[in-house]
């Protein structure tokens, strides 16, 4: 393999120069992080998963007419993406009480919402991502009123969507993370979706049993991960076998 050039390392992807400019190849590892990387682990095939869970989603996202920067999937690891200039915001929609709702305000875990609440959190990993208001976010320039208004649009266009898909295959979307981009082209500019949506930025629930489907099962050691995330690609219809998901030679 030409060696490319890396422009980015998060914690659970690679970003490298794309083939044309203007595009990036975003590579999905194994490696998962909790607690602001306090807790590491290796979950063999989790990449591998998240790759294709997150194709399927910004395909079907696209088809509905949101924009995002995926372009296509590459192989089993990668996907080619259009280069975005990241806004530093984290945007966390809820529709049923867990984590960070729960700690912080009391609200008994599992309790549904009176309605869907948009939150914001500056990403920055030094402060923990802390949640802001939207007078921090004009008020710093990290996003204007009208990018504001798209994100808010956007995000619950995608709650709507992504409730809808879950739910006709037996999951319940409790919450999930989602982070947009500015794509430029020629004098304009448009707000994007950009990162992932996958297990590890969702939280899924099975509809009868509340089980976990997604990251808490890492988070909180309950263990069978990538079974879990399998679970949800095979109820996709992204795969026929479950259990053979964590395996790379499954997805050639
Ligand atoms: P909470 O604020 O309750 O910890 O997280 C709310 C939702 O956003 C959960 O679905 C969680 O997985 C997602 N989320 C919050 N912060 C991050 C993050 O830094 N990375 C990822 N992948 N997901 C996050």
């Amino acid at each position: 393999m030409s060696r490319r050039k890396k422009i980015y390392e998060g914690k659970a992807k690679i970003l490298y120069e794309g083939p044309e400019p203007g595009t990036l190849v975003q590579y999905f590892k194994d490696d998962a992080t909790a607690f602001n990387n306090k807790k590491k682990a290796t979950l063999e095939g989790k990449g591998v998963l998240n790759n294709r869970i997150s194709e399927f989603i910004m395909l079907n996202l696209g088809r509905v007419g949101v924009p995002t920067h995926f372009i296509r999937r590459l192989n089993m690891r990668e996907q080619l993406v259009r280069e975005v200039e990241i806004i530093p915001l984290e945007v966390i929609c809820r529709n049923v009480a867990a984590g960070s709702i729960s700690q912080r305000l009391g609200i008994p875990e599992g309790d549904a919402l009176p309605r869907s609440i948009v939150e914001f959190c500056y990403k920055n990993d030094s402060l923990n991502d802390p949640l802001v208001a939207e007078e921090h976010i004009t008020a710093f320039n990290w996003a204007s009123t009208q990018e504001i208004d798209d994100i808010i649009s956007l995000t619950l266009r995608v709650n709507d969507f992504l409730s809808g898909m879950f739910a006709a295959v037996g999951i319940r979307l409790i919450d999930f993370k989602l982070e947009f981009g500015r794509l430029y082209e020629g004098d304009m500019v448009r707000t994007v979706l950009a990162d992932e949506i996958s297990p590890d930025s969702c939280r899924l629930w099975d509809i009868e049993t509340n089980e976990k489907m997604d990251k808490d099962r890492f988070r909180r050691d309950l263990g069978n991960v990538t079974e879990a995330y399998a679970e949800v690609a095979r109820r996709l219809g992204i795969m026929k076998e479950a259990p053979r998901a964590a395996n790379d030679e499954a997805w050639k």
